[in-house]
This record gives structure tokens, C-alpha cells and sequence, in this order.
């Protein structure tokens, strides 16, 4: 199990993750509050793809999930505040996305049969920017990119700061940093449930 877990941890690194860690799944917070403010207030994405409220099971199931599962791998992409707030967050965000589903895919391969990776952002505007509507959620009901798009962790209410903290690797964006300047790097994050 140590082996399969490094090995899971650094297949994330050679992915484009800057850290990854294994957590305790009793670790992981699950906040209504936090699920809520998908709609409240309403995010632009709200609604438009199966892996956004209303369309995901949300805090509740998911708190009840994890009852059932020991470990999960975390991991974060650190990245310039300007590239998240430029026209080039979306090809982060599907980086994001493809190593969280290459992780839980590893995973799945190698016996974790209940391996599930979460990400963040809105897949609809990652993959179906250029689509009329999320596949998924019409008549076909398939996804177009299943061997990328993931759920985003605010759907489900994770507290990310709170991991951020457990594995002791800061949560300082947005913060001045001693010469009184805005922080210049951020980061974004993924989580894979281990089972
Ligand atoms: S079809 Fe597009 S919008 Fe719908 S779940 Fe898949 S990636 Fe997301």
C-alpha cells in the first residue's frame, strides 16, 4: 500500500502538480455553507454541466461518502496570480482536471477500484466553452470529455484552506507580503478520494 501510494504521489508530480500529499479522509472538511455559495450568490457556471450544483450530489452525500473511505491523495498546481485571472486560466484549470483524472485513473488501475478525483472551476467553461450545452446533461447524457472532466470541490462544500492547512503548506493568496506587495503566486488544487 506505501508503494502504490508514493507511486500515486509521484506520477501527480510528474503530471504538473507542485505538491502532492495523502491525507487522512477524516480530514477532509465538508461545509454546507461553503456548497452553498455556488448559488449564493448564483455563480456564472451555476447549472450548466453535470459536475455543477444543482447537478451534484453535494455536501451532504459526500460527508456521507467519505465515511467510507481512508486516504486521499491532494495535491496543488502553484501558478502566478496573473495567469488565474487571465485569458490563460483555462488551460490551467484542464490541467488541473487531467491530473486529478489521471491520478484517480492510476489509482483505478492499480486496484483502487473507487478511486474519485474532484478538481475546481466550472468543466463547462474548461471543455464546453465552445459548446451550446453540457452533453451530459442533454439526451445523450454522456460527457464529451470523460477522461478529464471532474467534478469541482466547491459543489461538494470541500474546505480546501482547511487541507491547505492540515498538510502545512500555507494558504497566503491575496495576503501582502513583507514589502507590503501583493502575493504574486496562488494556486489551485485536486483531490482524489483513495478506495
Ligand atoms: S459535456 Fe462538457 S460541460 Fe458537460 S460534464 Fe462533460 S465536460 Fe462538463
Amino acid at each position: 500500500m506505501k508503494d502504490l501510494l508514493q507511486e500515486l504521489l509521484h506520477g501527480a508530480c510528474l503530471a504538473g502538480a507542485t505538491k502532492a500529499a495523502i491525507v487522512a479522509a477524516r480530514d477532509i472538511v465538508v461545509e454546507d455553507e461553503l456548497a452553498e455559495r455556488c448559488h449564493l450568490p448564483r455563480c456564472e457556471n451555476y447549472g450548466f454541466s453535470l459536475s455543477c450544483p444543482p447537478h451534484v450530489a453535494g455536501s451532504a452525500a459526500l460527508r456521507a461518502q467519505l465515511e467510507t473511505y481512508e486516504k486521499a491523495l491532494f495535491f496543488k498546481i502553484d501558478v502566478p496570480v496573473h495567469v488565474l485571472y487571465s485569458s490563460d486560466s483555462r488551460e490551467l484549470f484542464q490541467l488541473l482536471h487531467e491530473i486529478a483524472a489521471g491520478i484517480e485513473q492510476s489509482a483505478i488501475m492499480r486496484g483502487m477500484v473507487r478511486a474519485q478525483a474532484y478538481a475546481g472551476d466550472s468543466c463547462k467553461r474548461i471543455f464546453c466553452h465552445d459548446q451550446p450545452d453540457c452533453q451530459a446533461l442533454g439526451t445523450l447524457r454522456t460527457c464529451r470529455y470523460p477522461q478529464s472532466a471532474r467534478p469541482s470541490m466547491s459543489g461538494f462544500g470541500i474546505n480546501v484552506a482547511a487541507l491547505l492547512r492540515r498538510v502545512g503548506w500555507g494558504t497566503d493568496v491575496g495576503e501582502c507580503n513583507t514589502d507590503g506587495d501583493l502575493a504574486t503566486n496562488t494556486y489551485v488544487c485536486g483531490l482524489v478520494l483513495l478506495s
